[in-house]
């Protein structure tokens, strides 16, 4: 049989030379102001003359460029176009030749059918590809409207989950409880999924489920790069996520959050929808992603070569995924007021904690926890180092949805004796300081400092901690 087929050459004029990444995915765009919308740079389309029938597209990607370089975005754009648009929809392919893996949420690994060396070949479905390319081309314009209208209901909602991680310590559990119950009082009745790895006891997994949380049990990931024993050792095991192939969407959310306001309009976005963190980057507190199992086997395929930025999830993941969509920082309201914060964004952002907020749907609480502080207020005034995480209204926030749970689920959010003595100690450094705000002048009334977790409360058992903190802050 003699096949004829046809080559088609198709010329792509070239992004400006000016045109740089930073500008397709800037640090900061003015969300608030309603007067000047941010709007992304065009890039040339391809032109295709006379609309011809296409079974292949083929497209060799410039090398030796990084991950973010904005000829290998804009080729790889045009073609998933191009295939979005084709007349005999169900039989294309699209061919990529390149030394670095094809964006993996652009051309996703479940359409790939062959892969040999550096030739990638997928078939893609082009109302997916379609749904993608109508997104802005960067992060330089919100994807999501700022205040998106009522309540999103979607065909698939049954395979639509929210998800937390819980590994290594127990510590968080009680963040997760009351996420779990902020969520639901928004009125969203989605599933919602813990990953939980075999740190988390019996017990807090029956607090976890009686929260709403389903549990999974998952086997956490090593970051082969970092140091043992450090802070961000085990963070790679959100990659976890994208085995939670029950569902084919997931809003993931850190388990040190509070949701304020129905955001289930985000199972609409696509992977990956989060909020810009610093840079080109994104924040992977609160992220939109899809499960599946080659996407985990891409993240893991990769671990002991890329490089992240901060050694956690969050730099990993910006490497994998370059190509994001913006959601509202609203979405995911970082508490951080940075010293070089001008007094206009100050302004801005302490409005935003109003009486009431009206704004914000979801507080992220970096730094000391809430609930690892004396419910009094906000302990991050007492340590130099995250004073710029300190606000005492989003401190009460947090405090009225806990005040809020039956007692059969306040107390996973108890103190034990070594944290407070911890924080006794961080109140007496700050009484040394002398800090201006004076916070360490306040007196304690938090019930549960008089509540006894562990078996033994006694003086001698604070003393022993006191006497360990001592030793590790010389
Ligand atoms: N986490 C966890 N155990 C840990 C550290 C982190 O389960 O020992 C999870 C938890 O869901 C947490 C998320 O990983 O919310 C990210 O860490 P964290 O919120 O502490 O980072 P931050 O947002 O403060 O940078
Ligand atoms: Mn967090």
């Amino acid at each position: 049989m003699i096949i004829k087929t046809e080559q088609l050459i198709l010329h792509l004029e070239r992004a400006p030379g000016n045109l740089t990444w930073e500008m397709l995915y800037p640090e900061w765009i003015d969300e608030e102001e309603e007067s000047v919308i941010p709007s992304c740079p065009s890039l040339p389309q391809l032109q295709v003359p006379h609309k011809p029938r296409i079974d292949l597209i083929a497209v060799k990607l410039p090398s030796g460029r990084s991950s973010r370089d904005v000829a290998r975005l804009h080729l790889q754009l045009e073609a998933a176009r191009l295939a979005a648009s084709s007349k005999i929809q169900h039989q294309i392919h699209v061919l990529l030749v390149t030394d670095h893996f094809p964006i993996p949420n652009l051309f996703s690994c479940k359409e790939l059918v062959a892969r040999e060396g550096n030739a990638w070949l997928y078939k893609p479905d082009p109302f997916r590809l379609l749904e993608k390319v109508r997104l802005p081309i960067g992060s330089c314009e919100l994807a999501l409207p700022i205040e998106p209208e009522g309540p999103f209901y979607s065909e698939g909602s049954g395979r639509e989950a929210y998800a937390t991680i819980l590994h290594s310590a127990q510590a968080y559990v009680c963040g997760a409880i009351v996420a779990a119950q902020s969520i639901r009082a928004t009125g969203s009745n989605r599933d919602l999924v813990a990953l939980v790895d075999e740190t988390i006891s019996d017990d807090d997994r029956v607090g976890l489920e009686a929260a709403g949380w389903k549990i999974y049990t998952i086997q956490r990931i090593r970051n082969p790069r970092a140091q043992e024993g450090s802070y961000n050792e085990w963070n790679y095991s959100k990659f976890r996520l994208w085995q939670l192939t029950d569902y084919d969407k997931i809003v993931f959310i850190d388990a040190d959050l509070l949701v304020l306001r129905n955001i289930d309009f985000l199972f609409g976005m696509l992977e990956i929808s989060a909020r810009g963190n610093n840079a080109t980057l994104f924040n992977s507190g609160v992220m939109v992603i899809e499960p599946c199992n080659c996407t985990f086997d891409l993240l893991m395929d990769h671990i002991d070569e890329i490089v992240s930025y901060n050694g956690g999830d969050q730099g990993y993941l910006n490497e994998m995924f370059t190509w994001w969509h913006r959601m509202p920082r609203r979405m995911n309201f970082l508490k951080h007021f940075w010293e070089g914060d001008s007094e206009e964004s100050k302004r801005r952002k302490t409005d935003l904690f109003g009486a009431d907020p009206p704004a914000l749907y979801v507080i992220h609480y970096l730094g000391h926890k809430p609930w690892l502080c004396f419910r009094d207020y906000d302990c991050n005034w007492n340590v130099g180092f995250y004073r710029e995480f300190a606000s005492d209204a989003a401190h009460k926030t947090w405090w009225k949805v806990h005040d809020s749970m039956p007692g059969n689920l306040q107390r996973y959010c108890l103190l034990r004796t070594r944290q407070k003595a911890a924080l006794e100690w961080d109140r007496r450094q700050a009484e040394m300081a002398n800090f201006e705000d004076g916070h360490w002048r306040m007196e304690i009334n938090d019930d549960r400092l008089r509540t006894c977790v562990e078996n033994f409360c006694s003086w001698e058992s604070m003393l022993l901690h006191w006497g360990e903190q001592n030793w590790a802050d010389n």
